[in-house]
């Protein structure tokens, strides 16, 4: 068993909450100051049970749809975004709506709004059932097919050929997104890409650092949920990186036996993790053998999202401040 051996722990950097997942945990922490419990979440506020199950003793109440929520009510929209007609559904019950989007999320909505306007038709790539996905599926109902696979690429038969773009879903896997674009490129030689790369810099950069690890570490522990996508996709890039990687959403579910025989251990999280899930880990790992614990190098991340103007206004004003 692992109990007996000794190895090093290295860490991720970066790793855990990125902006986006920051902004939209302070947006529903002010909702709950200015509104007051129960404040309502369309979906889970960020793909994290710790977090949600956080929220939810704090007297959030996670929705699947908005006609579980009073009329009335405060609803915040998920950092994974909501199409059109989930807005205006929001509007017809009069409820007090408090968007979680995140802007890098809505800065792909905008896009196939003006590929739409100007005549494209558009290959989403992403997973299907995905939050993210299906607002973003639902800014242009009919003009947005999905791809979720190199092998849905080589099928999909877009309605034209000559006005086409591609987008993605913000939390891919950098390098098999690469291969799909790749193949759509040579079945579509006119398709256009983004203007700037839709898959985020929080997603690139845990992945670039879950590679470096995956050089030194002979084992990965991915913490994150199973319907995290950035947290999954971390972990099959560890995979693919030739490391053992487990994706876990806490310290309490590490099997020992997938640590035997490693004399590295290498930890990471994905960007919905909170960082005291790390810490956990890190402790469990102690107990069980680890007798350093090191932080690789790593890019720095200085994003951050500005708050919604009227929910700030709002909490100025219940503050006494307004
Ligand atoms: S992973 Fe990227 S797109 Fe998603 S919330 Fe974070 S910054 Fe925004």
């Amino acid at each position: 068993m692992a109990e007996d051996r000794s190895f090093k722990v290295l860490l991720a950097s970066p790793r855990g909450f990125c902006a986006g997942v920051e902004r939209a945990i302070e947006i529903v922490d002010i909702a709950l100051e200015v509104y007051h419990p129960p404040v309502y979440v369309r979906k889970q506020i960020v793909h994290n049970r710790y977090v949600v199950e956080g929220f939810q003793n704090r007297g959030v109440i996670f929705v699947d749809s908005l006609d579980e929520v009073p009329p009335e009510s405060v609803v915040v929209f998920s950092a994974h975004g909501v199409s059109p007609a989930v807005r205006e559904e929001a509007r017809s019950r009069s409820l007090r709506i408090i968007d979680a989007t995140c802007p890098l999320v809505t800065k792909v909505h905008l896009e196939v709004l003006r590929l739409v306007r100007e005549g494209y038709d558009i290959i989403l790539i992403g997973h299907a059932g995905h939050d993210e996905v299906v607002g973003t599926m639902g800014e242009a109902p009919g003009r947005v097919m999905l791809v979720g696979s190199a092998a849905e690429a080589a099928l999909v038969n877009p309605p034209q050929t000559q006005r086409l773009a591609y987008l993605t879903q913000t939390t891919l896997s950098v390098d098999e997104t690469a291969g799909i674009v790749a193949l759509l490129r040579e079945r579509f030689p006119a398709i256009i890409a983004p203007p700037k790369d839709d898959i985020c810099f929080a997603t690139q950069h845990r992945q670039n650092a879950v590679k470096d690890l995956a050089r030194m570490a002979d084992v990965i522990l991915v913490l994150g949920s199973a319907n995290s996508s950035n947290s999954v996709r971390l972990c099959e890039v560890a995979v693919k990186q030739g490391a053992k990687g487990y994706r876990v959403d806490n310290a309490s579910e590490i099997n020992p036996d997938w640590l035997e025989g490693a004399a590295c251990v290498g930890i990471t999280a994905g960007a919905s993790t909170p960082e005291a899930l790390v810490h956990e880990t890190v402790n469990r790992l102690r107990a069980q053998g680890a007798t350093s614990v090191e932080t690789l190098p790593g890019v720095t991340e200085d994003v951050q999202f500005a708050l919604p103007r009227s929910l700030l206004d709002a909490a100025r004003e219940a503050r006494g401040n307004g």
